[in-house]
């Protein structure tokens, strides 16, 4: 197994920020860099690791208030979400105002991402699935070697993301977790974009909103 991770909790919200990287070839990318670049700049120079992309599940301001700045900074590409989501980027300077939030920086994903879709970082290889109803264009990165799941505000440990924003839809958001999680495996760990790690099985067996019936 050679994909690593570290979870760093960014801004008001806690939002898990996660780097991933390839022990083999040191390879990095930032998942959901919300805010607080200095420190994921430190944590990524702490480990000598090459970051090469930034990758977003959404555009909610958490999640990706810092990408705009950071892929200008760092010569980054920005890879995600899925199309889906073109009017959240559009809105994250009304987002950060409302949240009390830096000013978010726009920017234009260098590639949209859709279901299926595969990610290379050094020597792994993680699968996009497209999973709306969160956001309509919210993505999740699988990896079937490392039996993880970076699923953003898709499920948390016993409870399920918010379908209350424009665009949200639970039934949309109960079949992605359902039908594109749920087969991933009962051991694969999630890391949610807040709170702490689970896994499908656990969930499947004690979250109140998708547990089998
Ligand atoms: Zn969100
Ligand atoms: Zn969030």
């Amino acid at each position: 197994m050679s994909l690593r991770y570290l979870t760093l909790p960014v801004t008001p919200f806690a939002q898990n920020c996660s780097l991933l990287w390839c022990d083999q070839t040191q390879e990095a990318a930032l998942v959901d860099p919300g805010g607080e670049l200095p420190r994921l700049l430190a944590a990524v120079a702490e480990r000598g690791l090459k970051l090469q992309a930034i990758w977003l599940t959404h555009a909610h301001i958490d999640h990706a208030g810092g990408a705009g700045q950071l892929a200008r900074e760092q010569g980054l590409p920005i890879i995600g979400p899925h199309r889906g989501d073109q009017f959240w980027i559009d809105g994250l300077p009304q987002q950060s105002a409302m949240f009390g939030f830096p000013p978010a920086e726009g920017f234009t994903p260098t590639r949209w991402l859709e279901d299926g879709d595969t990610l290379s970082l050094g020597r792994e290889t993680l699968t996009v699935r497209h999973c709306p109803g969160h956001t309509p264009g919210h993505v999740v990165f699988h990896s079937a070697s490392a039996r993880r799941c970076f699923v953003g505000d898709v499920l948390f440990a016993g409870s399920i993301g918010r379908t209350d924003f424009p665009g949200g839809n639970h039934a949309e958001l109960i079949a992605s977790i359902t039908q594109r999680l749920w087969p991933m495996g009962d051991d694969t760990v999630f890391i949610p974009g807040h709170g702490p790690e689970s896994s499908f099985g656990a969930e499947r067996r004690s979250n109140p909103f998708v547990r089998d019936r």
